[in-house]
């Protein structure tokens, strides 16, 4: 089968790998789309012989929807079933795995991190991790649920937003563009501020209400006449960029809530007593949403959570190496890989 093989330093290829065969619990799904994720450029920056990456080994990809094409034991899908990928895989022995805490599993392996993933023709996977979605849910959407939704929902539904909140979205890459969807669903009126016009315009498109470029002299004033000198009720985080977490923590109400959800890489510093304590905040990480969640998601969709707006390309697997070539320059929204 076709395959993507990084070679690091920002570079790919496609490459025939054997294609898999079902065992056990094991099934094989043809892949009908994978969605590209900011942790995925983390394959492609590396260098090739990085051991703690596994020598860039597997197949990338983890946010992938199907077809069961192969079965061999497994007992709650069959082949036909259209599925949505749970890309976390716990050892489904140890205590945390026998509460649901599948992310907490000291024996955790991850579907296109160290196992191979979806930007090939075939993937394998449990069928624990496989959700059968219903025939009303494109797999286009089913492949922009964990992720491209779910990273921010988990903290948004911490938050509460709701009708009555301003909400601010620093960073509209694509999991900003998911927490301005998440949260205009809800009812909220939403700030986007990312300093790129090119999402600043996707932002516009997902449904913001207002833009504004935080490299702007007047950014923050803009924001408090917006909120009536009292700054949003709630601030999401998508950024993962320092300045962003402290102006998020500056510039949101007394008494608001503030969503992590950009993922910070280096230790940051945040002098608790002055930014969080003596404003009385409420902060909410979140990765990505749980297994358990799903059928609560498509309840969204079904009642008008247009989860198909973040997604900005769609490339087939020979188009791999514009994708990522796209992807990495930061311009879009989602992309998907429908080979
Ligand atoms: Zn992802
Ligand atoms: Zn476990």
């Amino acid at each position: 089968m076709r395959a993507v093989k990084m070679l690091g330093a920002k570079k790919m290829e496609l490459r025939e790998f054997p294609r898999p065969n079902a065992k056990g619990d094991w099934v094989v799904l043809k892949v009908e789309c994978c969605a590209m994720c900011g942790s995925d450029l983390n394959c492609f920056y590396r260098p090739s012989n990085d051991k703690a990456f596994n020598n860039n080994r597997f197949i990338p990809g983890h946010e992938i929807s199907g077809i069961v094409e192969e079965v061999d034991k497994a007992e709650r899908v069959k082949v036909g079933d259209r599925v949505s990928v749970y890309p976390f895989i716990g050892c489904d022995s140890c205590f945390a795995c026998k509460h649901g805490l599948w992310r907490d599993c000291k024996d955790m392996q991850v579907i296109g991190f160290g196992l191979h993933g979806g930007h090939a023709e075939y993937v394998l996977v449990p069928e624990r991790n496989l959700h059968k979605i219903p025939d009303d849910i494109t797999f286009e959407t089913a492949a922009l649920v964990w992720d491209g939704i779910g990273a921010s929902y988990g903290a948004i539904k911490r938050l509460n937003v709701k009708g009555p909140d301003i909400v601010a979205v620093l960073g509209c890459g694509p999991i900003g563009l998911g927490a301005i969807n998440n949260s205009k669903f809800f009812g909220a009126r939403v700030i986007a501020v990312d300093p790129l016009g090119d999402r600043l315009d996707t932002a516009k498109m997902v449904g913001a209400d207002h833009l504004v470029n935080p490299t702007d002299a007047n950014a923050e004033r803009e924001i408090m006449s917006i909120t009536a000198g009292f700054g949003p009720d709630v601030c999401i985080e998508c950024s993962g960029r320092e300045p962003a977490l402290h102006q998020a923590l500056r510039i949101v109400r007394h008494g608001g809530r503030v969503g992590l959800v950009g993922e910070l890489g280096e230790v940051q510093k945040v002098n608790f007593s002055d930014e969080i304590i003596h404003r009385d905040l409420t902060l909410a990480g979140s990765l990505c949403y749980d297994f358990d969640k799903m059928d609560e998601l498509i309840g969204h969709i079904r009642k008008g959570l247009r989860v198909e707006k973040i997604l900005t390309h769609t490339f087939t697997l020979e188009e791999s190496e514009k994708a990522w070539d796209l992807f990495d320059r930061g311009k879009t929204g989602k992309v998907i890989i429908a080979p």
